[in-house]
């Protein structure tokens, strides 16, 4: 856990979030400010400060990451219209909190390319 890092305090209970998923490992919250109808977050609940800081060790974590995924999209009833998962690495890719984290957005149609 990083002291200052909000989503460590969201997984710890510490911030309030409105949580749709969690377990031993993982967390799903709706995203503050959200971008489409259906905009959850999925972190893990270890302090990872990006994709370039994944290791062998988190490889099964992150398949479950988004086994999970599908299954929140499931459950709230936008799998079958379809939904992206984006990850933001970096300051080119848009990250702004720098603890690991995917966005699963459903509930709209997307364009390609994206902004
Ligand atoms: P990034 O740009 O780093 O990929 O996305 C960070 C996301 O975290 C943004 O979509 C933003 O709205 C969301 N976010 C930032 N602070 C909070 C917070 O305190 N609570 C929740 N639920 N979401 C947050
Ligand atoms: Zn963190």
């Amino acid at each position: 856990m990083s002291d200052s890092c909000i989503f460590c305090k969201i997984a710890s209970g510490e911030i309030p979030a409105k949580i749709v998923y969690q377990d031993d490992q993982i967390v799903a919250f709706e995203d503050v400010a959200p971008q489409a109808p259906h905009h959850i977050l999925i972190i893990p609940r270890k302090h990872i400060r990006t994709t370039l800081d994944l290791t062998t060790a988190d490889n099964q974590m992150i398949g479950h990451i988004y086994q999970i995924a599908g299954k929140i999209a499931h459950d709230l009833g936008f799998s079958e219209d379809g939904f992206r998962i984006v990850n933001n690495c970096n300051a080119d890719g848009g990250q702004v909190v720098w603890h690991l984290h995917f966005h699963l957005l459903g509930g709209r149609e997307f364009v390609w390319p994206p902004g």
